[in-house]
């Protein structure tokens, strides 16, 4: 069960991440941090080159891992990149999509970030299924919330498509 506050701290959107005005996005990036497509893609796209430059300086980042770079030309001052699984049905999938969040708030609470908005991590490319990572990310991020109850979080599950966005809303 999630608790009303940590309920009342997180919000479904559908719509594109690199649009949001929040402090932080967070990056469904590959293990390069080079770019890719999907919703890494767009980020880059979004935030300019410079991003790339910077991410050049980080080599890589590992499965389940976080690492942050500035937002650049995006209205979010930084960007959180995390590498989430290649879906492959084994049990360590839900340990590192868990990780990926878990990592991701850390780093934001870190760095005094207050509002942070996650795309669907894994349920793109990386083919993880859908019902399993929203419940996987709506519990995870709300274990988190529980766990930090004295610092200030939103959270935005940022969602491309209806069919993402129902899923969370089911989760909630
Ligand atoms: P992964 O490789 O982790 O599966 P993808 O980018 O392929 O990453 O997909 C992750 C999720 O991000 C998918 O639900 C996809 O629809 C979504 N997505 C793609 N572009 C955007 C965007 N601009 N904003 C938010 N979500 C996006």
């Amino acid at each position: 069960m999630i608790s009303e506050k940590a309920k009342n701290q997180i919000q479904v959107v559908q719509g594109d991440i690199t649009k949001l005005d929040c402090d932080g996005i967070v990056n469904a990036a590959n293990r390069s941090l080079l770019g890719g497509g999907g919703v890494d893609g767009a980020i880059h796209r979004a935030a300019g080159p410079e991003l790339l430059a910077e991410c050049r300086t980080l080599h890589g980042c590992r499965t389940g891992e976080a690492k942050i770079t500035k937002g650049y030309r995006l209205r979010a001052r930084y960007i959180i990149h995390t590498v989430g699984p290649i879906y492959s049905g084994t049990a360590e999938d839900a340990v590192q999509l868990a990780d990926c969040y878990l990592n991701s708030l850390n780093l934001a609470k870190e760095h005094d970030i207050h509002g942070i908005a996650f795309p669907a991590i894994s349920t793109g490319v990386y083919g993880y299924p859908l019902e399993d990572a929203t419940e996987i990310a709506v519990k995870t991020v709300a274990q988190w919330l529980e766990d930090h109850a004295d610092y200030a979080m939103q959270v935005i599950f940022c969602c491309f498509d209806a069919r993402t966005e129902r899923g969370y809303q089911a989760r909630l």
